[in-house]
């Protein structure tokens, strides 16, 4: 995609700092870091959200995950990892190339988690119906 800044950074027109790379996917520090160490893994193909992705390329991705969350726990010190993926504007999505935000966490106290609701059990059950209904 010529308009797309991460596909851009595959091709090496923009610069990153880079901290893994394959034939498959780029991994490199995000520019605006939550943490220390935060991390974006892109797949070299084209695809605007993790729902377009191939979906083969799951047990490769699981790999480098966790590969990269050993170097962060080993290089940087971090006790644990936040894995996300924003898909959609709604949810926060700014750049439209599939991206996993990997986000090394030293303390609980350094982000604050999203809010979390009260949800009554009758609630629930017709959410998860309909989430059912639709699969
Ligand atoms: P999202 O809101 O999930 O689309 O996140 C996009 C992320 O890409 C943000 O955290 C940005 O800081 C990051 N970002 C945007 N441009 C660059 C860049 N040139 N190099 C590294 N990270 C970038």
């Amino acid at each position: 995609m010529t308009d797309c800044i991460f596909c851009k950074i595959i091709q090496g027109s923009i610069p990153c700092e880079k901290v893994y790379e394959d034939d498959q996917f780029l991994a490199f520090l995000d520019i605006k870091p939550a943490t220390k160490g935060h991390m974006l893994i892109i797949p070299k193909d084209h695809s605007v959200d993790c729902t377009q992705m191939d979906p083969e390329l799951g047990a490769s991705f699981f790999r480098i995950v966790n590969r990269l969350i050993e170097a962060a726990k080993k290089g940087l010190g971090a006790k644990g990892c936040n894995l996300g993926s924003n898909i959609g504007a709604p949810s926060g999505q700014e750049v439209f190339h599939t991206h996993f935000h990997l986000i090394p966490r030293y303390d609980a106290n350094e982000l604050s988690h999203w809010p979390r609701q009260e949800s009554s059990q009758a609630e629930q059950v017709i959410i998860a119906e309909k989430i059912i209904a639709s699969q």
